[in-house]
């Protein structure tokens, strides 16, 4: 493994640096996707909203996905945790928390995004299966359910009426001050969304099925199912350490093509954008994978011309 220069090192093995590593692969690059296997979704049992596979278990998208990959010859999977990467734009050098040292021309970051932890006591037991961060992914499950949504300040003013258009039968708990103006307060009467803003004491549920969310005040609002937005960091501080622009949300900056400020390395997946979908996710690795795959074939047309 040491010896080989791989045109590309994919780090992280989601959605997004699967399918660049599937048009890299047609590409007759040859690929080394680097994956630890700890994706953000892993609490969830269906992944929804990707056409063709709407429903499936995210344990075996990733399962088809790498059959479909492995009739490439020239990708090479490693199931292992990138902890370094030293280098330059056309010779990196990533070593593994396993001891293992792979150079590349160029790198990937599809690394996705990491949750802070969660706080709120009750809330690990039911994330993933009636506790959600997006409703395109899991709100037609809960549709004209009884829902709490656990959302402040300017966001809450953005998730009310994305919610509304699943379910009118939505609580909001702040679990704190809520961070609104008085406009936006009267916005939601207008709208009768019951409001508490006093912090969340628990969660109670039975076998992750959400029954109450208990209040310290001794409120209990009853419901089925919880969307909250929980805080995010980016799945890998590798982009930060090798120099990578980041936003304040923690996400890589990237052109339209998934190209960091630092040559030869490129951002896709969540890890390089808002919009934290599997099928937006795998779309952006393509992008970016045909955009790598011009620069290097240009790099070596320029070099034997
Ligand atoms: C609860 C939940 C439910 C969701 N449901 C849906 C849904 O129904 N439909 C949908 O479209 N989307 C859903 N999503 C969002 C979806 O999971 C993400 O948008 C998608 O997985 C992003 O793909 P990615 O390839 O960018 O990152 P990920 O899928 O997160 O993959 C990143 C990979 O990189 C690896 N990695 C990170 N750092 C390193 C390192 N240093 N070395 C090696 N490997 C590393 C990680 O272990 C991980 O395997 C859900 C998310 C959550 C949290």
């Amino acid at each position: 493994m040491e010896k080989q220069l791989f045109d590309v090192a994919i780090i992280g093995g989601g959605p997004a640096g699967l399918n660049a590593a599937l048009v890299l692969g047609r590409a007759r690059k040859h690929i080394a996707v680097i994956d630890e296997g700890r994706p953000r979704n892993a609490v969830t049992r269906e992944a929804h909203g990707f056409l063709t596979r709407d429903g499936i278990r995210p344990g075996e998208f990733r399962r088809i996905a790498k059959e479909e990959i492995s009739a490439y010859p020239s990708v090479r999977f490693v199931a292992e945790t990138a902890v370094s990467i030293a280098g330059t734009d056309g010779r990196f050098q990533i070593e593994t928390e396993q001891g293992q040292t792979i150079a590349s021309k160029k790198i990937l970051f599809a690394v996705g995004m990491k949750d802070r932890p969660l706080g709120i006591p009750g809330l690990a037991e039911v994330y993933g299966k009636s506790a959600f961060v997006c409703p395109y992914c899991d709100g037609w499950e809960l549709r004209d359910q009884p829902l709490v949504i656990i959302v402040k300040g300017a966001g809450l003013m953005h998730f009310a009426p994305l919610i509304s258009g699943w379910t009118n039968r939505f609580t909001v708990c702040t679990n704190g001050p809520d961070e609104l103006t008085d406009t936006q307060r009267e916005e939601l009467q207008r709208h009768q969304v019951p409001l508490y803003d006093s912090p969340i004491r628990s969660i109670d549920s039975n076998e992750g099925i959400v029954q109450q969310v208990v209040l310290e005040d001794g409120t209990t609002v009853p419901c089925r199912g919880i969307f909250f937005q929980p805080e995010l960091v980016t799945g890998s501080d590798l982009p930060r350490a090798i120099g990578c622009q980041m936003t304040e949300a923690g996400a890589v900056v990237v052109d339209e093509f998934g190209k960091t400020n630092v040559p030869g390395v490129y951002s896709a997946g969540d890890a390089a954008s808002r919009m934290y979908q599997a099928i937006a996710a795998a779309s952006m690795g393509a992008i970016v994978a045909a955009a790598m795959n011009n620069e290097l074939n240009m790099e070596a047309w320029n070099r034997n011309g």
